[in-house]
């Protein structure tokens, strides 16, 4: 795996699978800095947005008055990798409901979209941005899984429309669940929690200019 040891990665530590992304990102080699006050994100080069609940997220965001100081960082390119509730926050609009966004991404989103029924499940996801081996070509930590990402849905989110500055990912039955704008990247589910690298491995490219796409 390339070296990541210079990079520190936010994760917005106010509710969700937070901690689950920092231990991705030091497995990676990169520093992850739990963010809960304005000065915590000085000197980033990235910031993760988790799953939880985006409602209660982005009420903690206006109240510890975080949702216009990232909006404002994030316009100005900060990269942001967004999951689940970090998808929905990441938005321009909700298909439903009317709470506080970021709307960095050119994304319409529908929350919960998967149905009441099935609140979550599992698929494994094919996503070409992975290629066979992971973005770098070279399996990580001695052994990181190839072919089909496992994708942990959990009352998962999916893009109903996306501008065309939006590149989809993946599908999942017909829908969007994984994008990416600029050095924006959102999944609608979680792979923070499973042992999979590749999707954290893959933003680090992104932000760190050298991006699997370009090349
Ligand atoms: N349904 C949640 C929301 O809209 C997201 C769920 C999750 O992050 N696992 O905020």
């Amino acid at each position: 795996m390339p070296d990541y040891e210079h990079l520190t990665v936010g994760v917005l530590a106010l509710q969700g699978a937070f901690r689950e992304h920092a231990i991705a990102l030091e497995k990676c080699g990169a520093t992850a800095r739990k963010i809960r006050r304005r000065r915590d994100l000085a000197g980033l080069d990235a910031l993760i947005i988790p799953g939880g609940e985006s409602t209660t997220i982005g009420k903690l965001m206006v109240s510890y008055h975080l949702l216009d100081e990232i909006k404002g960082i994030g316009a100005e390119g900060l990269p942001i990798f967004g999951t689940c509730a970090g998808l929905v926050m990441l938005a321009r609009e909700l298909v439903e409901g009317d709470q506080p966004l970021l709307g960095l991404m050119d994304i319409t989103v529908r929350r919960n979209a998967f149905g009441r029924q099935v609140k979550s499940f599992e698929a494994a996801l094919e996503i070409p941005a992975l290629g066979a081996e992971g973005p770098s070509g070279i399996p990580a930590g001695g052994g990181q899984p190839h072919g089909p990402f496992p994708g942990i849905f959990i009352r998962a989110p999916w893009i109903e429309s996306a501008g065309a500055g939006v590149e989809v990912l993946a599908e999942y039955d017909g829908h969007a669940i994984a994008a990416r704008q600029d050095k924006m990247l959102v999944t609608a589910f979680h792979p923070e929690l499973t042992d999979d690298l590749r999707l954290h491995e893959l933003f680090l490219q992104i932000m760190g200019g050298s991006d699997p796409a370009k090349t």
